[in-house]
């Protein structure tokens, strides 16, 4: 399968890692919006939010976790925020799951009026 966040996870085109454990691969975004930008993916190929189901749910709790951990490690106490966006009116570009982690400013309103 031809997914840029899969040939991240097996090393083919190389990222710069913050996390990673048995099921998820943290790196850091290459067009950051804030301070902290960080990509949570799962390692197994999941396209989109729209495809969790039953089946493949329990990783988005493991990702959580992660994501949780490293914002405390990155110092982001006064706040942060998660982003994943899923289909065309979202602005989803990569179609393989994943999660941004935001912080390291005040990150204003969540959705634009644009
Ligand atoms: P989306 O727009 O699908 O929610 O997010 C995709 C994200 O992947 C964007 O924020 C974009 O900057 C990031 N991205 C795209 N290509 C690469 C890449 O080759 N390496 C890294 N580290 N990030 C990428
Ligand atoms: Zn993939």
């Amino acid at each position: 399968m031809d997914c840029l966040f899969c040939k991240i996870v097996e090393g083919e085109i190389p990222s710069k890692k913050v996390y990673e454990d048995e099921y998820c691969y943290a790196f850091e975004d290459i067009a950051p919006i804030a301070p902290v930008h960080i990509l949570f993916v799962p390692k197994k190929h999941i396209g989109g939010a729209c495809d969790i189901t039953a089946e493949n749910s329990a990783v988005v709790g493991k990702i959580y976790e992660a994501i949780a951990k490293v914002a405390k490690e990155k110092g982001l106490g006064n706040g942060w925020r998660v982003v994943s966006n899923n289909g065309p009116d979202a602005g989803q570009t990569v179609f393989h799951l994943h999660f941004h982690l935001i912080g390291g400013r005040p990150l204003g309103v969540m959705v634009s009026e644009e």
